[in-house]
């Protein structure tokens, strides 16, 4: 029986690292969620850490597009002005990487920039509205670093600095950061306090680098902290709703961000959140692993290419990130990383039975008590683990029209961003790239060995199944999940 749907639909509350606090979302503008995400620096590839900060902005964006907000998002891309030291220090990681590779930068930062995407694409992380690429708004991060230089900056010889004391409240959002700036660089020359930062960055006499521009400081390029604030400015305008990034920006990045942008917007204090540029400020916890293999320095690191290599569909790292809430730690392991696949093919192989079914109306009282709880849960500040039980049990409801279950699920699907109606179970076995066999020649074995299965004719079948698994191809007979075969 259908009935009108009486989800009774839970506020928002979000995590604003501001203050520390769940915090009810109201957005600046009604109806409306302007999102800004901190994006990639383009000198490597991203690892899947770097990737869990996407997955976390992409389920709040779907999130907010589940409760109603029209998303305006913007993600960044960092071509220029990155040190290898957030707290400003060292080389730009783009001129050095050029310098290793003796490449052109621009290409360096071209290759980087589709490698990424490529991880986008895979993780069915949502396109936002905006990629902003930093090297575009030059001329505004002049225009901005010129409205707050008499006021809040000092120019030295290797650049034009964020003097912190000019502005309330430097570093609340750091909290760990003492009024001298403890653990920040200062060996800079003519740096007046430890914490402040450059905004423009002078080329040094006598050298050339391959991005520079002219500014009334000289030669040179912007400061990381200037491109967000500039181009968070532009395309939401301030103050926007929500600013998101790792934990780590938290520390540096983000109190340097919001410091201009209250030297831009006439240096208010703290106590008044959007003085900072944002109303929240909201922080994806680290993806990490033990031995080390998260470092971009270790040779051979931990990118979604490696696990693809492996033979896992992206979606399982899709999942394994859903299973963790985005403010705890999440360790990455293979085994875990086979427990989320194995969760994600039960769940595909549900939803396969749903394939001929044509998505109807959702509301169905069998189903209000799970939308529900779906609702509440993301509601609780993306509670993703507790969304995906909501899920499974949807999935579980028995004697129902599988129309309305096609639409329960589907529903869910367009917050969870598993590709549930796109994906197979055989799109989910372990298929490693060095296999030496391809899809087609397995099930061709696959049905020899069924015939001579059938006529009793027992050598050939082991036969078969000797020579499938000397190509490395394992054969699961009676797998309890229906796996056929797996590439060992
Ligand atoms: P980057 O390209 O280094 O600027 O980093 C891109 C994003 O990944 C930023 O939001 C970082 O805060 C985030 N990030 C870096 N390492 C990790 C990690 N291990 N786990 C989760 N997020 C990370
Ligand atoms: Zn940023």
């Amino acid at each position: 029986m259908c009935m009108a749907m009486r989800m009774s639909e839970v506020p928002l509350k979000l995590f604003n690292s501001l203050t520390r606090s769940l915090e009810t979302f109201e957005p600046v503008h009604a109806g409306e969620a302007r999102v800004y995400s901190c994006g990639p620096t383009v000198y490597n590839y991203p690892h899947i850490g770097n990737m869990r900060a996407y997955v976390f902005a992409d389920i709040l964006g779907r999130t907010l597009s589940w409760k109603g907000y029209a998303l305006k998002h913007v993600i960044n891309i960092t071509d220029v002005g990155h040190l290898t030291d957030d707290a400003d220090d060292g080389e730009d990681k783009l001129e050095k990487m050029a310098a290793e590779k003796a490449q052109d930068i621009w290409q360096i930062a071209k290759h980087y920039t589709e490698a990424y995407w490529d991880d986008i694409k895979a993780l069915n992380i949502r396109e936002p509205a905006h990629w902003s690429v930093a090297t575009d708004y030059i001329e505004e991060m002049l225009d901005f670093a010129k409205s707050i230089a008499d006021k809040h900056c000092y120019e030295c010889e290797t650049g034009l600095y964020f003097d912190t004391t000019t502005i309330d409240d430097y570093g609340r959002l750091a909290r760990a950061v003492t009024e001298d700036g403890e653990g920040r660089i200062d060996t800079v020359e003519g740096k007046r306090n430890a914490a402040d930062f450059a905004i423009w960055r002078k080329t040094p006499a006598g050298e050339k680098r391959q991005m520079e521009w002219d500014s009334p400081w000289g030669k040179g390029a912007p400061g990381w902290h200037l491109e967000c604030s500039v181009m968070g400015e532009k395309l939401l305008g301030f103050p926007f709703d929500i600013h998101t990034g790792g934990i780590d920006h938290r520390e540096i990045h983000h109190p340097n961000e919001i410091a201009q942008n209250q030297a831009f917007c006439g240096c208010g204090g703290l106590s008044e959140a959007t003085n900072s540029g944002a109303r929240f400020w909201m922080h994806n916890n680290f993806l990490v692993e033990r031995s080390g293999k998260m470092s971009k320095s270790s040779g051979e690191f931990l990118r979604l290419q490696l696990l693809l290599d492996k033979g896992y569909h992206p979606l399982a790292y899709r999942m394994m990130c859903l299973q963790a809430h985005y403010r705890s730690e999440l360790e990455f392991s293979w085994d875990g990383l086979n427990a989320a696949l194995t969760r994600l093919k039960r769940v595909v192989m549900a939803v396969e039975r749903l394939a001929d079914a044509v998505a109807s109306d959702p509301s169905h009282q069998k189903f209000a008590p799970m939308l529900e709880k779906f609702d509440a849960a993301l509601a609780d500040d993306l509670n993703t683990p507790i969304a995906l039980t909501a899920l499974e049990e949807a999935l579980a409801v028995k004697k129902v029209d599988a129309n309305v279950k096609r639409a329960v699920i589907e529903k869910m699907d367009a917050v969870l961003g598993l590709n549930l109606f796109g994906l197979s179970r055989t799109d989910l076995r372990i298929r490693p790239t060095a296999a030496q066999m391809s899809e087609a020649e397995i099930a061709d074995a696959m049905e020899r060995r069924k015939a001579a299965r059938a006529e009793k004719d027992f050598g050939t079948s082991d036969a078969i199944r000797d020579d499938l698994a000397a190509k490395g191809v394992e054969l699961m007979d009676g797998d309890p999940l229906g796996w056929d075969w797996k590439l060992a």
